[in-house]
């Protein structure tokens, strides 16, 4: 396994393996393993040649008020999760490597940006799109791999490589969870065990809404407001969305139909948690 920090060595090192015909994957990330990369990893390299992982924690995508500087960061810990995962190459660029002095240069998708996490964290999509879709060009992998976890995050990258005719796939793998249901993420380091307890409470409400939508519940107010009460019995007052949207468009949903995204934001002590159940109704 490779560390490569300068991008004319990646792209030398993708050249070589493009020359001899080997399946690109690639998985981008912040760092910071958990199972649930270890997976993207898995997959990445079940079904390409070169597994390339990306490790950038990316200022762009983060609000004035967010917690940039204190992202969690352990590369060696990473490294063991790399291994595991069988990657041939970790890319672990710099800020001044990906946006040099001068840089100017965004990408943007309008609409899909202004909805679910959008309005609470301005900007944020743009950065992502941005370093995802420079990161692409640089490893230009066949498959780029994301997680559900981050739904609209992938949808709106699924967007972009679409809308732009980038050459890639884009798959979307499934949540991993802790024991207790709550999504796995590099941000739950910031919670105590109690508040680990209380975050148990999304998962089991975004069920209950599937649930009750699988049993013939219509109504997205009561959905929303079921899921609101079974939230706040924790003590947990701090929620920016619950929504039922639509999952590839992320449209707001007028009848409960089709590809549908639960999907909400809350807020535990220092972490605020993203998390989303996807459902197809008839
Ligand atoms: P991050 O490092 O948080 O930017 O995440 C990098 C990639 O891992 C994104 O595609 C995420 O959606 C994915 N990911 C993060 N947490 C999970 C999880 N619990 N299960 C599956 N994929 C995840």
């Amino acid at each position: 396994m490779q560390v490569i920090k300068s991008t004319s060595a990646i792209k030398k090192a993708i050249r070589i393996a493009r020359k001899r015909k080997k399946k690109i994957g690639f998985v981008p990330t912040m760092g910071f393993l958990h199972e649930g990369h270890l997976s993207l990893l898995r997959k990445s390299k079940k079904e390409n040649d070169l597994s390339v992982l990306s490790i950038f924690v990316n200022p762009k995508q983060f609000g004035k008020n967010e917690d940039f500087s204190t992202y969690p960061r352990d590369l060696k810990n990473d490294e063991l999760f790399a291994k595991m995962g069988k990657v041939d190459i970790i890319f672990y660029p710099s800020v001044v490597e990906m946006y040099p002095k001068g840089y100017l240069t965004y990408v943007e998708v309008e609409e899909m940006d202004r909805v679910l996490c959008g309005p609470f964290r301005p900007g944020h999509f743009k950065g992502v799109t941005t370093v995802v879709m420079k990161l692409t060009n640089i490893i230009s992998p066949d498959t780029i791999y994301l997680g559900q976890k981050d739904a609209q995050q992938a949808a709106i990258i699924e967007k972009m490589i679409k809308d732009l005719n980038v050459p890639t796939q884009v798959k979307i793998c499934p949540t991993i969870r802790e024991k207790n249901g709550l999504a796995m993420s590099s941000r739950n380091m910031y919670l105590t065990p109690h508040e680990k307890n209380q975050a148990s409470i999304i998962y089991k409400s975004l069920r209950a809404a599937k649930n009750n939508i699988l049993k013939g519940e219509r109504n997205i107010a009561s959905i929303v407001q079921m899921m609101r009460s079974m939230i706040a019995s924790q003590g947990l007052d701090r929620i920016d969305y619950i929504d039922c949207v639509d999952a590839r468009t992320l449209k707001p949903l007028t009848a409960v139909q089709g590809s549908v995204l639960i999907a909400l934001a809350v807020w535990v002590g220092r972490a605020r948690i993203i998390d989303n159940v996807r459902l197809q109704v008839k």
